[in-house]
């Protein structure tokens, strides 16, 4: 991964890290008395990237306290978000414990295991404040932040409240779980009354989605994970989605993702671009990645899976990536000025 242009978004680089070491609570006791009501003999457990490898100990520990003939299995998948499931797992399994995302779809088999994080906010929330206008002048400040720090979400609002601040919250829609939660792909949370946002998290993923979505609002980063604060600055990523627009504007055989993971496919977005366009080809692939692209003989591609892999990861394509209505900016359908961050809605 080039580290200059790709690094602030990182996927693996969501506060899952175990660069502090952080006990997590995988909630073992709840996991084992819902093997043990549904008589499970097999179980999967899927982590997300920055905690798999864990995996093996969280499993030993799961097989300490359950029957002997309870097998336990272990997802080597990448997973980067609920919408992410092992399917092939899943079915094979009678309990699926998915660790690390809030759900965006429940089911009977599946198990979700949050991990909230022990993550003190409130010191860096403090020093955040510099950033916002006096409460007397622009008391209007909206809240948002991940699933990690969503069991403290209702106490922040206290905290901010407390301060003289009116904060403006709100859930966004399916595919979300809690109110003031965000994701990559989604920051619907966040059409809230406010011209200025708090976004309480680890690391600059997150928080760059929100302030391309919403470029009218001034979103300041408090990260309780490297104790820092920052202002969102979304300069150098659209510098990148136009340069990427251009580049794409001169292509004729347009490479057409759909992507087969559970929560990341937009088909009929998909089919509609390959049926207008008689020299775009769909490929459908499960991880996106540079490598399993490079033989495809393409000018440029549009990616309707994950629209971080298009913004964040873009630049490590050999050619031009676009999101769906990037593509319609680059053969002339929409006006340049039209651009948007891409985002996701909904379950599947
Ligand atoms: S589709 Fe959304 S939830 Fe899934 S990995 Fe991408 S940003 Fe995260």
């Amino acid at each position: 991964m080039s580290q200059d242009a790709t690094s602030e978004g990182d996927l693996r680089n969501t506060g899952m890290s175990l660069r502090h070491d952080r006990e997590w609570d995988y909630e073992l006791e709840r996991i084992v008395e819902e093997v043990e009501e549904r008589d499970a003999k097999k179980v999967g457990l899927q982590f997300p990237e920055g905690l798999k490898r864990r995996g093996p100990a969280v499993a030993d520990d799961l097989r300490e306290r359950c029957d002997d003939d309870v097998t336990f299995l272990l997802s080597g998948q990448p997973c980067y978000g609920a919408c992410d499931l092992d399917t092939y797992l899943m079915r094979r399994t009678d309990v699926f414990v998915h660790f690390g995302h809030s759900p965006m779809k429940e089911s009977d088999k599946i198990i979700y295991v949050p991990l909230f994080s022990n993550v003190d906010p409130y010191p860096i929330m403090e020093e955040s404040l510099e950033e916002f206008e006096d409460p007397d002048d622009d008391p209007n400040v909206g809240l948002v932040t991940t699933a990690q720090h969503m069991n403290l979400f209702g106490d922040m609002v206290e905290w901010l409240e407390d301060r003289g601040y009116d904060v403006h919250t709100r859930k966004g829609d399916d595919r979300l779980t809690y109110e003031g939660q965000v994701l990559g792909c989604n920051y619907a949370s966040a059409d809230i009354d406010a011209d200025q946002i708090m976004y309480v998290g680890g690391g600059k993923f997150h928080p760059l989605g929100l302030a391309m979505e919403h470029p009218d609002k001034k979103v300041v980063i408090a990260d309780p994970v490297n104790n820092v604060v920052k202002v969102a600055d979304t300069e150098k990523f659209m510098k990148q989605r136009y340069g990427a627009v251009h580049r794409a504007m001169d292509a004729d055989k347009w490479g057409v993702i759909f992507c087969t993971k559970i929560g990341q496919g937009r088909w009929e977005i998909a089919e509609e671009i390959v049926e207008n366009n008689e020299n775009a080809y769909l490929i459908t692939m499960d991880e996106v990645t540079p490598d399993r692209l490079r033989n495809f003989d393409m000018d440029a591609f549009v990616n309707t899976g994950c629209p971080r892999i298009t913004t964040d990861d873009g630049p490590r394509f050999h050619k031009p990536m676009l999101t769906p209505q990037e593509y319609k900016i680059a053969i002339g359908e929409e006006p340049l000025e039209n651009l948007e961050f891409d985002t996701f809605h909904g379950t599947w």
